[in-house]
C-alpha cells in the first residue's frame, strides 16, 4: 500500500485514497474509533497533502476554492518519490548500531495512554484485548501518532523517546466545512512556513531515507517536510499472513499486526531540555502552539486534570503576551488567518502530565466568519469567562482569613474552580456558535451573564454546604459580594 496513491484512508463509504479525498465532490467523514486515532489522521493527511502539493499561500487558497482535479494531483504527485510513502518504509527507520530493539504488543501504540505509569492510566478502552490487532493500513497511522502525539513517558518503565514536537502537546487545527476543505485548510503552505524557518539550507530528505545523526538535532536543519514526519525511534512491524477484523478501523484485513520492535534515537530535539540547552531551537511545527520563555521556546500542553482548552482559545488564535512568557499561535493557525478564517478550531491532544483517559481534549470550537476582524468577539466571552474565575477565586479566597489549615482550604478553593472551568467549557462553546450574528456588547453581556451565573451557581452550593460551619460560612458570604459586582464596571 503507498500513502500517495492507494486506498488506505477509512471512511464511512469505506477505503479512499487521499487523491480521491482530495479531488472528489463526495462528502466523505472519517471512520475511526478513537478520538485520538481520529486527530491523528488529519494531521497525517493534511502532511501528505503538503509533501504532494508544496503549495504557496496563493495557490492553496485556489484550491480551497475551487478545489484540485485529478491531473492536478497526478501531475504533482509525479515529482515525488513515491516509494518513500510505501507503507512498508514509511517513517520506519533502521539502526546501524547494534542495540537492541524492544518489542511490544500493538495495543500499546493505539492511544499511548494504556501504558503510563500513573494509576488512572485505563486507556480509551476497558480490556487491552479490545485493541490489539490492526490492519496494514492503519500501521502508518499508528506510527505517525507515536512520532507526533504519544508522550515518551507511555512506555513506562522500558523509556520512550521525546519526538520533534515534544509529545503531549497541545494540537489546533483548522476544522472547515467537510473533511476536504479541512485536510487542505491544514495544508502548510512553502511561503508561510519560511516565515518561520527563512531561506536557511535545510535538509529536505525524509528521516526513514537519512536518520538525524550527532547528539542534538538542530531545528534550522531541518526542512519542511522531514520536520513534519520526524521521526524519534527506529522501528519496526511485526505482519502475520493472517485475516483480521482491524480495531482501528473496523475493516477486514488479509493480514495483521499484533507487535512492534522499536529503537529510541540517541540523540535530542530541541523539544527537550537537553536539546534547548544545547540550543537545538524549536522546530516549528504546523500544528503546535507554543509559549515563548527566557530559557527557550516550549509546546503547549494540557498540564494537569483541572485544565479545561477554553482558557487558551484566545491565544489559540491569535496569541498573548505577559511578563512570563509569549503565547503564539501554531503556524497553522495563523496562516488561515491570514486567509481570511472561515472555519472552526479543533483543540485536541492528552494531558501532559498523566497517560489517563480523564486528561483526553478534543474540543470544537465555533468561530466567526472572519477571524480578523471578528476575533474580538471570541476574545470578549473568553475574557468574561476568566474574569469570572478570577472573581470566583477572589471571593472564595476569603476563607483562608479563617485561620483553618491551608491545605483543607486550598482543596475547598481548588475543587470550585475546578467546576467552574470544567462547566464553562461547555457555556463557552455554546456562547460562540452564534458569537459571529451577536452585537459585541450583547455578546459580552451575555456571556457574562451566563458565566457569572454558573459561578454563582458553585459558590451558593459552597455557602449551603458549611452552613454549620460558622467561621467559614461567614467568610463565604462575605466573599459572595465580590462575586456579585463581577462586570459591573465595564472595561
Ligand atoms: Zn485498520
Amino acid at each position: 500500500m503507498n500513502l500517495l496513491l492507494d486506498d488506505f484512508i477509512s471512511t464511512t463509504s469505506g477505503k479512499i485514497s487521499l487523491k480521491e479525498l482530495l479531488t472528489s465532490d463526495i462528502d466523505y467523514e472519517l471512520q475511526y474509533f478513537f478520538d485520538e486515532i481520529q486527530l491523528s489522521a488529519l494531521q497525517l493527511l493534511s502532511s501528505l497533502t503538503t509533501v504532494v502539493l508544496k503549495p504557496t499561500m496563493d495557490e492553496l487558497k485556489i484550491y480551497l476554492e475551487c478545489g484540485i482535479t485529478s491531473k492536478q494531483y497526478d501531475e504533482a504527485v509525479a515529482k515525488v518519490n513515491t516509494a518513500l510513502f510505501d507503507e512498508r518504509q514509511f517513517m520506519q527507520s533502521k539502526s546501524t548500531d547494534d542495540r537492541k530493539y524492544f518489542d511490544a504488543p500493538i495495543t500499546k501504540m493505539i492511544s499511548g495512554i494504556e501504558c503510563g505509569d500513573s494509576g488512572n492510566a485505563s486507556g480509551l478502552f476497558s480490556e487491552t484485548s479490545n485493541a490489539d490487532v490492526v490492519c496494514p493500513d492503519c500501521v502508518p497511522l499508528l506510527n505517525y501518532n507515536l512520532h507526533m502525539n504519544i508522550k515518551a513517558e507511555s512506555f513506562g518503565p522500558a523509556g520512550g523517546s521525546t519526538g520533534i514536537r515534544g509529545g503531549g502537546s497541545i494540537s489546533t487545527l483548522i476544522a472547515a466545512k467537510n473533511l476536504k476543505q479541512t485536510v487542505l485548510a491544514n495544508t502548510m503552505t512553502t511561503d508561510f512556513f519560511s516565515r518561520y524557518k527563512g531561506n536557511s539550507t535545510t535538509n529536505k530528505s525524509l528521516m526513514w531515507e537519512e536518520p538525524p545523526t550527532g547528539d542534538i538535532y538542530y531545528a534550522h536543519k531541518i526542512g519542511l517536510e522531514r520536520g513534519l514526519f520526524a521521526t524519534a525511534y527506529h522501528i519496526s512491524f511485526d505482519r502475520l499472513n493472517e485475516p483480521c477484523v482491524c480495531d482501528i478501523c473496523g475493516n477486514q484485513a488479509q493480514q495483521s499486526i499484533k507487535e512492534f520492535s522499536r529503537l529510541k534515537y540517541t540523540g535530542t530535539y530541541g523539544s527537550t531540555k537537553t536539546g534547548r540547552d544545547s540550543g537545538a531551537g524549536w522546530w516549528p511545527h504546523p500544528y503546535t502552539p507554543t509559549t515563548k520563555k527566557n530559557d527557550g521556546v516550549y509546546p503547549l500542553c494540557a498540564r494537569g486534570e483541572k485544565w479545561q482548552s477554553w482558557e487558551n482559545l484566545t491565544a489559540y488564535v491569535i496569541g498573548r503576551e505577559s511578563a512570563k512568557a509569549l503565547l503564539e499561535p501554531a503556524p497553522i493557525v495563523a496562516q488561515f488567518k491570514e486567509m481570511d478564517g472561515g472555519a472552526n478550531l479543533l483543540v485536541g491532544g492528552n494531558i501532559a502530565d498523566q497517560g489517563s483517559v480523564v486528561g483526553r481534549v478534543y474540543d470544537l470550537y465555533s468561530m466567526p466568519e472572519h477571524w480578523d476582524e471578528k476575533m474580538e468577539r471570541v476574545t470578549k466571552v473568553i475574557d468574561a469567562g476568566l474574569l469570572v474565575k478570577d472573581g470566583l477565586s477572589k471571593a472564595i479566597s476569603k476563607i483562608f482569613g479563617v485561620g483553618y489549615d491551608k491545605n483543607l482550604v486550598a482543596g475547598i478553593k481548588d475543587k470550585a474552580i475546578y467546576q467552574y472551568i470544567s462547566n464553562a467549557q461547555i457555556i463557552v462553546q455554546r456562547l460562540l456558535v452564534d458569537a459571529g450574528r451577536t452585537d459585541l456588547a450583547q455578546l459580552r453581556d451575555r456571556a457574562l451573564l451566563q458565566l457569572k451565573a454558573e459561578a454563582l451557581s458553585i459558590y451558593r452550593s459552597l455557602i449551603t454546604k458549611y452552613q454549620d460551619d460558622l467561621p467559614l460560612f461567614k467568610a463565604l458570604v462575605k466573599g459572595e459580594k465580590s462575586l456579585l459586582s463581577i462586570g459591573k464596571i465595564k472595561n
